[in-house]
């Protein structure tokens, strides 16, 4: 194991280089223009990297890159699927007000910790395996998909389809706090929208003839609040809401987008029916339920075997790895939806994913990508 570790050490600095040219590479999910031309460069370190590249073409996204690393005098005795994503939720231009940048052990920059660190890390481990000689007995395919942050609208069937081949998928997302914990259960995600019809008339001459569409679904929103139940892992959050026209007419069209979150598969299912049966309150109003859930919860299950072996595995190198729970959703959600053993998390050590402050801790680099090439040799 040592080895590993030691022939990363020394390539800190190499690795937050190579970071730097890919923050500097903006990828927002919406800029397929964008979002290609980095999958280009990634394609190219692949390349070098002597794996075999497939670029799986989108028209409205980017491109997902496919990168297998299957070493020569390996035959491979089953497969193992790293995923990423090369998309940021970053527009193009962030870069001028959020440059790439290292100050007191930390490099900044849009998409620094989420996710391009993973990328990097991936690539180091890499090579420190082919130095170490250290060949894997599984193929290795990494996936690097163009738009998990809007939904993996394009990816999420290649991502099945890839999982389903495989005996045990690595997620590369960021780390869980400063301690760089692997995260080993996520919730359910989905997006419900309640649309209210009303019917619009006059507040002052004759408001009995109207429909308040805005409290029907401020009534809605009461209704459903009650069914969060933190304790069992539900959110219900009312997000986003629009309506109305002006102060002095009784709206006619209110909508609510509400975020819900459930730890168990079961839950999903009940709140989502439970939605489903909304009758409108107000007399006359009409109601239209759409959406649901989008990602299914990872439920810790999946995870543990991998995280009891990482665990070991980064005890030899000298450290320890927690493990966290999250309420966000990954594409590892998906995998571990499917079965497959799923471990996610494995990316940079950091914080602030997804603001102006996002950040990794540079000295992590060389022990996190020690600790994946451990494991794609041990798996
Ligand atoms: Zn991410």
């Amino acid at each position: 194991m040592l080895p590993l570790v030691q022939w990363l050490w020394p390539r800190e600095a190499a690795m937050t280089r190579l970071l730097g040219q890919f923050v500097r590479a903006e990828s927002p999910s919406y800029d397929k223009a964008a979002v290609d031309r980095f999958g280009r460069i990634v394609a190219a370190e692949w390349k070098r990297r002597g794996a075999r590249v497939t670029l799986v073409r989108q028209r409205e996204r980017g491109d997902h890159v496919r990168a297998e690393w299957n070493p020569p005098r390996n035959r491979a005795r089953g497969q193992i699927l790293v995923l990423g994503h090369l998309d940021t939720v970053y527009g193009l231009g962030t870069l001028a007000r959020m440059p790439f940048r290292l100050a007191r052990g930390r490099a900044y920059g849009p998409g620094a910790f989420d996710m391009k660190g993973g990328l990097v890390i991936a690539l180091f481990a890499v090579d420190a395996l082919a130095a170490a000689c250290r060949i894997p007995e599984k193929r290795i395919v990494f996936l690097w998909t163009s738009d998990e942050e809007i939904g993996s609208g394009t990816s999420r069937t290649l991502i099945e389809s890839v999982a389903r081949r495989s005996d045990a998928v690595l997620v590369l997302e960021p780390a869980a706090g400063l301690d760089g914990r692997v995260k080993t259960a996520r919730k359910g995600v989905g997006e419900i929208e309640i649309i209210a019809t009303g019917r619009a008339a006059h507040a002052g001459l004759n408001p009995e003839d109207g429909i308040n569409a805005i409290e029907e679904i401020a009534l809605q929103i009461a209704r459903v609040s009650r069914w969060n139940q933190p304790s069992r892992g539900i959110t219900v959050n009312a997000g986003l809401m629009e309506g109305g026209t002006r102060t002095n007419v009784i709206p006619e069209n209110a909508r609510v987008l509400v975020d819900v979150r459930a730890v168990r598969a079961g839950d999903m299912g009940a709140l989502e029916r439970k939605f489903r049966a909304l009758r409108p309150i107000l007399r006359g109003a009409k109601l239209q339920i759409r959406g649901g859930f989008n990602r299914p919860p990872m439920e810790r299950r999946s995870s543990a075997a991998l995280y009891a072996k990482a665990r070991a595995l980064a005890k030899e190198m000298g450290f320890t790895l927690g493990e966290a729970y999250v309420g966000g959703g990954s594409d590892g959600n998906f995998t571990a939806a499917l079965g497959v053993p799923t471990l996610d998390g494995l990316g940079a050590v950091g914080e602030g994913a997804h603001s102006p402050n996002e950040n990794i801790v540079i000295r992590a680099l060389p022990e996190r990508a020690a600790l994946l090439a451990t494991l794609l040799a041990t798996i």
